[in-house]
């Protein structure tokens, strides 16, 4: 009996491990949002990068082709500058990220990088120039160096671990007692939020493209993460074409241009100090946080002086 208990055993083991890999690509696929539909064109072209400039023309898209989502937007990232688009919940800010990786294909109007459609070329190529940092990244479950690496896998343990400086982890990653080796995903370490996302950064850093999209997490962050998160996409993002989903009006700030997106088309748009002076939408989501935040702060220091 023990000689075919343990053949079981062994089999149940793989049985396992081949049920988590899977697990770990439907996660991932489920998480991007990936549309099989999406396929090269027979004559698709390598895209060819040149600066990396970022043009939406007229772009109309429904998920389902009956409720429109985004009606008619345009706008430019021009190369090695920085867009945020902001605004309320569903107005289908992610959606303008998910077109530009190209997960759907627009209805109307187009979307080109340095002149050409996206359509137009080969996904590998597209997404070999794009770094993406979602909303919540997939961790394997293995060390938290191979979870970096990921990014470049012929990057040496020296960059892994100026990547993860540069993203504002590698203290924490120190501290753990297996340090770089530590075990992380589902069945190691639970990453939180903010350490997920500053990974996905060190990943994005190792990748190092010219382009980046940032879709920030909507849940809160305390002060100080947020200051290290900032820190960190301000090295990653510094001279690379940049388009961030911003949730935290910390991160729009200093962007060179500043999209409010309300039902589907663009409300408003200018620099922070432009959209203040306004008085409009923007002035009033930032009122609301900036009123929000301070409450809260308020509340910890009641609590820290109890
Ligand atoms: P949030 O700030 O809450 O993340 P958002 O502005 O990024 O919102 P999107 O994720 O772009 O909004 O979604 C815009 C609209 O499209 C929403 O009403 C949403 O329900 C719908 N939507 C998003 N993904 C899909 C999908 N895969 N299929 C159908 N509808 C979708």
């Amino acid at each position: 009996l023990i000689q075919l208990a343990i053949p079981l055993n062994f089999i149940g083991f793989v049985y396992r491990e081949i049920r988590q890999g899977l697990t770990d690509i439907e996660h991932m696929f489920d998480l991007l949002d990936v549309q099989a539909e999406v396929l090269d064109r027979p004559d698709a072209k390598e895209l060819e990068i040149e600066r990396g400039a970022i043009a939406f023309r007229d772009v109309h898209f429904a998920y389902d082709g009956a409720r429109p989502i985004l009606k008619g937007i345009s706008f430019e990232v021009p190369a090695g500058k920085t867009v945020a688009v902001v605004g309320p919940s569903g107005a289908g800010k992610s959606t303008l990220s998910r077109l530009l990786y190209r997960f759907y294909d627009v209805q109307t109007g187009s979307i080109t990088i340095d002149g050409q459609d996206v359509r137009d070329v080969t996904q590998k190529s597209l997404r070999a120039v794009i770094g993406m940092v979602p909303q919540d990244t997939v961790l394997f479950n293995d060390t938290i160096a191979y979870n970096i690496r990921y990014g470049r896998v012929t990057a040496t343990e020296a960059e892994v671990e100026a990547a993860a400086e540069a993203a504002q982890i590698a203290d924490f990653i120190r501290d753990l007692p297996e340090g770089f080796r530590a075990m992380v995903g589902e069945r190691g370490l639970k990453l939180s939020g903010g350490e997920k996302q500053r990974v996905a950064i060190a990943r994005t850093i190792l990748k190092a493209p010219p382009i980046l999209i940032l879709d920030e997490a909507t849940s809160a962050l305390d002060t100080k993460t947020e200051q290290e998160i900032q820190a960190a996409l301000d090295v990653v993002s510094r001279n690379r074409t940049t388009l961030v989903i911003a949730h935290r009006l910390s991160t729009v700030i200093n962007a060179d241009e500043i999209i409010v997106l309300k039902d589907g088309v663009i409300a408003e748009r200018g620099t922070h100090g432009e959209l203040l002076d306004r008085d409009g939408l923007y002035a009033s989501m930032w009122n609301r946080q900036r009123e929000a935040t301070q409450a809260e702060e308020q509340l910890k220091r009641v609590r820290e002086s109890d």
